[in-house]
């Protein structure tokens, strides 16, 4: 026992300085097995399905510092699959491009993840800012997101990636990575998650990356899941052989939103609820400072041809305190959209995902999908072993 808690803990050291080691299963004499909460799942659980737009660009977001007759605008939008997680990063990015303005006035834009992370990190550099946005939490494409940091989620396609591109992507992630560990636990809706990839297959070691020609790998490695277990037959009480642990951050919209507009407000940032509906309007607003982060409303407002909508889809049941990881799993006869099956428990209700349909802009749910993705989830957990 003494020494799988050494090889535990080494594996987690090293992964956490980046290299990517992990404990390998022959070293590993067996412990007892882990019992984890099964989820109950059935139809007269569910309480909602959500269905959100993720503003998409194949060649990854935008940042960067346009004109608009007298003004700068400085463009934030585009995030994907990741707007959550990269917010932060992108956010103090644009800040930073608007040090050198004479003004210290700012508009922002958008009151999503992306705006009101920009606000802030204007805020904290000295800048009065004010929030303009069509829609306030909860009423906007964040509020609908899983929101787990997954800064590499669905983001850029692989052949449009620049350099350029690269290094704003890397440094984003750095940046937003360490701000969310500094609200995990202060009421922020944001927490460290175990969470264990189901497989009947033995996972094989992971090995540390080698240097790429081109391109490389998209996500640096020491921020692609840390604390990587893996967990064998009858080491668990899952309905697969193996499970693998990672452990993640998991952010809850509801609460997480309703804190940074408090956060705002209590800055000093003003809110004025207003939908643009062309750039000449915002060209006529006072000041000569803008942020872009209105999401996919940048394709009309700013003629971006690229912008597209990922809708994404999320079942919720009704909330289990006592469920305190997160799963996922692969599913092969998954119908159009369902990109894999998974689970994580938050409190506004035990989330099941995920679905991804590039171009559709229907708020209405996807009735196969749903079924599909809760019927898997009811098979899966109705497998599992209760004590
Ligand atoms: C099912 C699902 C799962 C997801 N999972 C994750 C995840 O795990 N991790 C993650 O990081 N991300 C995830 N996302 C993606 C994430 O939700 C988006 O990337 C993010 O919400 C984008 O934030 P935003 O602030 O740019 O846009 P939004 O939240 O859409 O905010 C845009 C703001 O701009 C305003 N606006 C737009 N047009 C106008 C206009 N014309 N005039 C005035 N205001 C305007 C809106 O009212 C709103 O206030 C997920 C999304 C979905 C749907």
């Amino acid at each position: 026992m003494k020494r799988r808690m050494a090889l535990r803990l080494g594996g987690g050291g090293l992964v956490g300085l980046g290299l990517g080691a992990c404990s390998t299963r022959a070293d590993i004499p067996p412990g007892p097995a882990l019992h984890f909460a099964p989820v109950e799942v059935d139809w007269n659980r569910v309480i909602r399905t959500t269905v959100g737009l993720r503003p998409h660009r194949p060649s990854g977001f935008t940042l960067r510092a346009d004109r608009l007759d007298a003004k700068t605008v400085i463009h934030n939008y585009g995030h994907g699959g990741a707007g959550i997680s990269l917010s932060w990063g992108t956010g103090r990015m644009a800040a930073e491009m608007a040090l050198d303005h004479a003004s210290r006035e700012a508009i922002v834009l958008g009151s999503g993840a992306v705006g009101l992370a920009t606000a802030r990190q204007l805020q904290r550099r000295g800048f009065e800012v004010t929030i303009h946005a069509a829609a306030v939490p909860p009423n906007t494409t964040s509020n609908m997101a899983w929101a787990g940091f997954t800064p590499g989620s669905w983001l850029v396609e692989d052949n449009l990636r620049t350099p350029a591109w690269d290094a704003q992507f890397r440094e984003a992630v750095e940046i937003s990575y360490l701000e969310f560990q500094w609200l995990a636990g202060r009421g922020y809706g944001v927490e460290w998650l175990d969470h264990y990839s189901l497989n009947d297959n033995a996972p094989p070691p992971r090995r540390r990356r080698r240097p790429t020609r081109g391109r490389g790998p998209l996500l640096p490695e020491h921020l692609s899941g840390g604390g990587r277990f893996v967990l064998g037959p009858g080491e668990h009480n899952f309905p697969t052989q193996y499970a693998v642990r990672r452990t993640r951050i998991r952010i809850e919209p509801a609460i997480y939103l309703d804190a940074l507009v408090r956060d705002f407000r209590d800055h000093g940032g003003r809110l004025v609820i207003r939908k643009f509906e062309d750039a000449r309007e915002i060209a006529a607003l006072p000041g000569s400072l803008v942020f872009n982060c209105t999401g996919l409303g940048s394709g009309e407002l700013f003629e971006d041809p690229e912008l597209m909508p990922l809708r994404g889809q999320l079942t919720v049941l009704v909330p289990q305190p006592e469920v305190n990881y997160g799963i996922s799993t692969f599913s092969p006869d998954a119908p159009d959209g369902v990109t894999g099956v998974s689970m994580q428990p938050r409190n506004d209700g035990i989330i099941l995902g995920s679905t991804r349909e590039a171009g559709e802009w229907s708020l209405e749910p996807n009735a196969a999908a749903r079924e599909h993705i809760v019927n898997t989830h009811k098979a899966l957990f109705d497998r599992m072993a209760r004590p």
